[in-house]
């Protein structure tokens, strides 16, 4: 087993976990009510990216995260879930400060009228981005799946982009929130060496000897740049008041359980997100 992707020397990490950007939402991605508060605006997305560059901390991929010193350093990852057709254009703006990203891709979705297909993948890898799996077909609440689907989900996935770039795949992203110890082993048993997850915090988490867990912070697009710049700068308040929010919720949704979903619609509030 490789270990290169073991961030071993990484003290602090702070991962951010988008989805698309682009000024026309419905041209790229998931198209439910709950994907659009995920999507940004280009003009929001670039004050963002200005905001990160300002932090001083480099911005990095798994994969050449090694190549720097990073001994005692904290670092910065941008990923990007889903695989909408935006993700040509966020790379595009990525490579304007010189930063790359991680895109976690719906392999079943590959080529369908607002997803990227494989060409633009490929195209993608080849400068220098991550490719990575989020599922095949981005079934969630994904731990609420069988162990047989959980580790299909991850192996019909895997073969695809395998095929696609000539290459080993090992990275992947959990579609929507919540996971559990069976989501890990599925990804561990499928193959996968690292997991990005939709949990804020801004320390890694090993598995066990062959799976590392990244967590992640998950922007909205009615968070301003100010907050994007206290996370990247790794302060400590907002990430307290991420998690503290995100604990709530999950400890009402444990409270009321199946019931919730229609309390909300009722009260309409909108609670749930479709990381
Ligand atoms: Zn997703």
């Amino acid at each position: 087993m490789s270990e290169q992707y073991f961030l071993k020397t990484i003290q602090r990490i702070c991962c951010f976990g988008y989805h698309d950007v682009t000024d026309h939402p419905e041209t790229s991605g998931f198209q439910n009510p709950s994907a659009f508060v995920y999507k940004h605006t280009t003009r929001h997305f670039d004050s963002d990216l200005k905001a990160i560059a300002d932090s001083g901390h480099p911005c990095v991929t798994i994969k050449n995260v090694h190549q720097r010193e990073t001994e005692t350093e904290a670092v910065v990852m941008l990923s990007f879930d889903d695989g909408g057709l935006s993700a040509v254009n966020i790379a595009d703006t990525l490579e304007q400060y010189q930063m790359r990203g991680h895109f976690f891709i719906v392999t079943s979705l590959i080529g369908t009228s607002t997803f990227l297909n494989r060409e633009q993948i490929l195209e993608l890898h080849r400068r220098g981005h991550v490719i990575g799996t989020h599922t095949h077909t981005h079934p969630t609440p994904f731990f609420r799946n069988s162990d047989s689907t959980l580790v299909e989900e991850w192996t019909k996935s895997i073969a695809v982009l395998e095929d696609i770039l000539q290459e080993k795949m090992v990275f992947g992203a959990v579609p929507g929130g919540d996971v559990n110890d069976r989501v890990f082993r599925s990804a561990r048993d499928a193959g996968l060496q690292c997991l990005f997850i939709s949990d804020p915090s801004y320390t890694l988490r090993r598995y066990d000897d062959r799976l590392t867990i990244v967590k992640r912070i998950m922007p909205k697009n009615n968070w301003s740049s100010a907050e994007i710049a206290g996370f990247s700068r790794f302060q400590p308040r907002p990430l307290f008041q991420l998690q503290w929010k995100r604990n709530t919720k999950y400890f009402v949704k444990r409270l009321f359980g199946p019931l919730l979903p229609a309390v909300l619609k009722l009260r309409n509030i909108k609670f749930f997100r479709n990381g």
